[in-house]
């Protein structure tokens, strides 16, 4: 017989420490008295659009995953770029990230639709007190950098600092001055530009951890409740193709197919084409035409059969064990 799930006790909210993200849902309404021109609307798609590139490129394929190489002085500006979506510090969410891997649709699962309902995974668990801190060893690879910690204790110095820029350069544009940035000209765009944008890309990202575990289809046996949907990948510029993800996580590319629309990819791919990141890591073809795990296995086997690599010599370095198609 099936063991019963049991779910783990979750603490509600205690409104007075959620002060801060109930105001940023209701700052856009300043518009209402500032009114909102078309630069501010156009500030408002570019940050979005913008900063969800940060945030699946950098919180989610580069710190939760690794799915790729830079240095320590770029991989410090994608920590800052993500975090100017004031969803924490990038060691945070990668951490809580890794641990929804480890627990997918699990009770352990932070974030679990199917165990927890819609409403808790998709805001409950970001509201609540259970996931505040970071736990700094299952990210030891990036903890050991201080000026990556210093910035996830300070989580809010980027999306500050953003919110200042913005302001300044509505002011300057709506009324002709970065003087005039406590006057309409530049709240208009602080509200619209920065605040809407913020709030959308929050919704974006929460609806990859609850709706893309319920809606849509599943190509691969993943264990789990993940989903892929094409409408969600656009949304997220490629994170809809959460079921690919879930199958094979360390993949720089979440379309796994070239029909599978999936533009942080394509921006990565040209990020490592100027030299700023490197080692994509691709998707093994016998991961790609598998059903499931134990399939892999049996088409790994055949492919090798097909092609057996090489002997290994002293002198020649050999290929790496797993075949991968263009990363
Ligand atoms: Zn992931
Ligand atoms: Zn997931």
């Amino acid at each position: 017989m099936a063991q019963a799930v049991v779910p783990e006790v979750r603490r509600k909210p205690v409104l007075k420490q959620e002060i801060a993200f109930l105001l940023i849902h209701l700052m856009p309404l300043g518009a209402i008295w500032t009114g909102a021109t078309f630069f501010d609307w156009m500030v408002c798609i570019f940050l979005y659009v913008f900063r969800m590139f940060w945030v699946t490129a950098g919180y989610h394929r580069y710190f939760a995953h690794r799915s790729y190489s830079t240095s320590r002085w770029f991989q410090f500006v994608i920590a800052f770029m993500a975090q100017t979506t004031a969803q924490k510090g990038a060691l945070w969410w990668a951490a809580h990230h890794r641990h929804h891997h480890r627990h997918s649709d699990t009770p352990a699962d932070p974030h679990s639709m199917k165990i927890y309902g819609f409403w808790y995974s998709h805001v409950g668990w970001i509201v609540g007190p259970d996931f505040k801190e970071t736990d700094y060893k299952v990210i030891g690879d990036y903890a050991k950098y201080p000026e990556l910690v210093w910035l996830n204790k300070h989580y809010l110095v980027p999306p500050t600092i953003l919110a200042i820029a913005v302001t300044a350069l509505g002011a300057w544009v709506n009324g002709g001055s970065p003087l005039l940035m406590f006057t309409s000209a530049g709240l208009s765009t602080l509200f619209i530009g920065f605040f809407l944008s913020t709030v959308i890309l929050y919704h974006g990202t929460f609806s990859i951890n609850s709706i893309m575990h319920k809606f849509g289809t599943q190509r691969y046996e993943s264990n789990d409740e993940s989903r892929n949907s094409i409408w969600l990948a656009l949304l997220t510029l490629g994170e809809g193709w959460h079921n690919n993800h879930h199958y094979y996580e360390v993949a720089a590319r979440q379309g796994f197919f070239w029909w599978e629309i999936d533009i942080t990819y394509y921006i990565l791919k040209g990020l490592q084409s100027v030299g700023l990141i490197w080692d994509l890591k691709g998707v093994p073809k016998h991961i790609l035409h598998s059903k499931n795990k134990k399939h892999a296995a049996e088409l790994r086997k055949q492919y090798e059969a097909q092609n057996p690599r090489p002997p290994v010599s002293k002198e020649i370095k050999p290929k790496p064990a797993e075949e991968t198609i263009e990363a």
